[in-house]
Parts: structure tokens; sequence; C-alpha cells
């Protein structure tokens, strides 16, 4: 199939054909420039949104008022875009009326310079009009124009800001990160959706770590994760964790994922949400009993917060009230063990194990008997040898026994004591009485 890239180009040759200026803009010439290949490719033309319609015949007004339409067709869609200037933003979201530019307007309008670069094709030159290739090289982020107005247009700039920070391991240049620290404490008024997505972008990409690390310092928690703000000096037992405090665990942990899926990060990033409330000195040492349990409580009321899904929220509880079993995982019967194997989706829980290990002591001897485990098929259970209709028909009447005498056939079953249905039924027998016929 088509990249994005090349859909984009015969798109711009299209419009170019017509008589109008056509350029790739934005995130795509910035990840060109940076040797990375682009998800999505979007184009930035003269033509307004009617005449776009007119040249593409598969097309979708995504964004009338944006002049933005989806050219779809062979490969993947291209987003086209009129140039445009953005009128002033009296809600922090989005501007009040947007116009027709030039595309230098066109580029002032974007957030950062170095998502403020168009490339023409026709010439095969990059077009800078606010330095964005010198930041690049520099691996620079800073607002186009005055850091403060842009950061006011629309908070979420300052997510993206972090994002992009973490995302290429760049700095944030002075004025910029002067401007999003006093804009933070405003993080408030943006929708939830919104956070959530950039978040998740943040905590799921390159330098995660250091993303939480800048949102932590930005003071971009403290509305929305104000929780991980407060494991900042938790301090925990240093045999068990000598890589620091609560928070630096949690940052470690971040960084060892390895392409994480979005309920893996947030529950990575939140496994330990429940140590500052739990934190007691006991016995000399700093412990957290019960912070798996008071985990899920607070990760339950972020997620709804931030209006995660409720597919994802309830796998991320999932996830997070499961990471302490496995320091007994070596210690458990087989039957818990295989049932515990068996948990849907227990690789993810298996990773945030993973993660958890690497960002404290190290020691991944737990994660490997599990992973050989897995690699023998103990996950994979049988269908029981028993059911209650078996027990009926042996002569017992059903009753609150059943479940008791079933769970111990599958747990000998699982266990591989039991292999066979009338070996199942003689271990029933030996051990329970059928009640005793009704007298007439
Ligand atoms: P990604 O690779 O994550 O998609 P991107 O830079 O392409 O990064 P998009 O959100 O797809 O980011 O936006 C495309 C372009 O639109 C950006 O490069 C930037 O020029 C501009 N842009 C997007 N969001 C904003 C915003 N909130 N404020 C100003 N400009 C923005
Ligand atoms: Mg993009």
């Amino acid at each position: 199939m088509q990249s994005a890239w090349d859909k984009a180009l015969v798109v711009i040759q299209t419009l170019h054909d017509a008589g109008h200026l056509a350029y790739v803009a934005g995130g795509a010439v910035r990840d060109r420039l940076l040797g990375i290949r682009s998800h999505d490719v979007d184009v930035a033309t003269d033509a307004d949104t009617d005449r776009v319609q007119q040249l593409f015949k598969n097309t979708v007004a995504v964004g009338r008022a944006f002049g933005v339409v989806l050219v779809k067709g062979d490969g993947p869609p291209v987003e086209v875009a009129t140039f445009r200037l953005d009128g002033p933003y009296s809600d922090g979201r989005r501007p009040d009326w947007v116009r027709p530019a030039t595309p230098e307007e066109d580029a002032a309008r974007r957030d950062f310079t170095i998502n403020g670069l168009f490339y023409d094709p026709q010439t095969d030159r990059v077009l800078d009009w606010v330095g964005g290739e010198q930041d690049l090289r520099a691996g620079v982020i800073r607002c186009i124009g005055d850091p403060a107005a842009r950061f006011s247009e629309d908070y979420l700039r300052l997510f993206r800001a972090v994002r992009f920070a973490a995302r290429f391991d760049f700095d944030i240049e002075t004025a910029t990160w002067k401007a999003l620290t006093s804009a933070a404490p405003q993080a408030h008024r943006l929708a939830a959706e919104r956070v959530r997505d950039e978040l998740t972008r943040i905590i799921t990409g390159p330098h995660a770590g250091r993303g939480l690390q800048l949102l932590a310092d930005g003071g971009l928690l403290m509305d929305w994760l104000s929780e991980l703000a407060a494991m900042r000096g938790v301090e925990q037992p240093p045999q068990y964790h000598p890589e620091g405090d609560v928070f630096t665990h949690t940052r470690l942990a971040l960084d060892a994922l390895e392409k994480p899926s979005a309920p893996l990060a947030w529950a990575t990033l939140l496994h330990d949400v429940g140590k500052p409330p739990t934190a007691r000195w006991r016995g000399g040492r700093m412990t957290f009993w019960g912070h798996a349990d008071k985990g899920v409580e607070l990760a339950g009321v972020i997620c709804r917060r931030l209006k995660l899904s409720n597919a994802d929220t309830e796998h991320v509880l999932e996830m997070i009230g499961h990471h302490m079993r496995f320091l007994d995982y070596p210690k458990m019967s087989v039957s818990t063990r295989r049932r515990f194997l068996a948990l849907p989706r227990f690789v993810e829980h298996l990773a945030l194990h993973r993660a958890d290990c690497l960002a404290s002591n190290g020691n991944l001897t737990t994660y490997e008997l599990a992973q050989t485990d897995l690699e023998s098929g103990q996950d994979d259970l049988p269908a029981p040898l028993l059911t209650g209709d078996d027990l009926i028909r042996a002569g017992y009447t059903p009753d609150p026994r059943f479940g008791a005498i079933l769970k111990a056939v599958y747990d000998r079953q699982l266990e591989g004591e039991l292999t066979e249905r009338d070996q199942a039924l003689a271990f029933v027998r030996e051990n329970w009485e059928p009640e005793s016929p009704q007298e007439d």
C-alpha cells in the first residue's frame, strides 16, 4: 500500500496541476527531517474547502469551519487544510473565527517552531518562516511567537510541549518553559478527553518517564493527577527500592515499558498511587500495607476523571489490583498459579510486573518463571473433568457443597493429580457422602 507520504504527494500534485499552492505541513515535515516515518501526513493549500472537494472524488469535510477536508481513496486518507489564520481564543480551546491566510500566516498560528514547517515537493525545499529547522537541529521545543499568549489561546499546548519534548528527548526553551509553568494552573479548564489523549500519548511514547518528570516539574499534574504529585518524596525501604521515592520508581517503570498499550501505560503510571495514603512506619521501616487495593480505588477515581473508556478502566484496575500477587507467585500452588496465569490479558499483567522490577531491584526471576509457565501452556485451563450434572448422576443432591466439591476436583485436575473422569468420581466418593436418600 502507498505510504501516507506518497499519498500526500499525489494529492499535492493534483492541487498544483489545478493552479494551487500545496505543501506538506506540520508534523510530517518535522518527522521527515528527523528521519521518522509519520503515520499521518497533512497537506496545507490555498484552495478552499469547496475547491478541494471538487478536485477529489472521495472526500469528507471533517472540519468545515476550519477548512479541513479528508481526501480518501487509495492508500491512507490525507487531511487537506486551507491556509488559515486563527482569530482570538476567548474560551482557551478554539479560535472564535478563522479566515483564509497566506502560508506564512498559517505557519505562525501553529504551536511550536518544529511544527511550523512546510515542505514543497515541487522544489524539494523546506519552507521555514519560524526558525523550526534550527530548533529541530538543536533539539528545542519553542513556541512560535509569545509563549504566554500561545498557551493562553489553547492550554492543550502545555501538554503538547511536554509530549514533543519527551518523544524527541528535546529541551523546552527557557521562555517557553517559564510561560508553561505560569500557565499550568489554567490546565483545569481543558476538556478531560483532550488531556487524556495527550497524557496517553506521553506515557505510551518514548522517554515516557521524562515526560512524567516534565509534567510534574511544570505543575501540570496538580489539577488532573494530584495523586501522582503526592508520590514525590514518599520514601521507600532502600533494600527493595534502591531507586528512591515512589515517584522516581513510577518514572523508571514507565521507561521500562516497551511500546505499551494505553491501559498498560496507565496501569504502570498508577500502579503505586495507593502508596502515599497507605505509607506507615512499622517496625523501623516504611510499609505500604493495602496499597494495591487503595490504588484500585484511587485509580478508579482518576480514570473516571479523565474519562477513560469503561473497558480500559476495568483493565487498568485489574492490573493494579493484581500487581502485588507476583510477590507470592513462586510460592503459589500450581492450581492458584494456573488460575492467575489464565487471567484475561495476563501478558499485560506480566509486562507491568517486569516494569515494576526493572524500576526497583531489577530482579526478573519471577517474571522469567511466569514466562516459562506461559510457554509451557500452563495458562491454558482444561475443561473441568466433572460438572454439577455429573455429581447429580452419581447420586449427589445439589446443595451448597457442590461448589466446594467441584473446586476441589478442579484444583487437583489443575495440579495434575486427577486426569480421568472416573478417577475424579472416585475421589469425590472417597471424600463426600452422597446425601442419604429421603425416608418416606
Ligand atoms: P503527531 O505526530 O503526534 O501527529 P503532529 O505534529 O502531527 O504530531 P497533530 O496533532 O497531528 O500533531 O497536528 C498537526 C499539526 O497541526 C501540528 O504539527 C501543528 O502544526 C498543528 N497543531 C496541532 N494542534 C495544535 C494546537 N493545539 N495548537 C497549534 N497548532 C497545532
Ligand atoms: Mg499528526
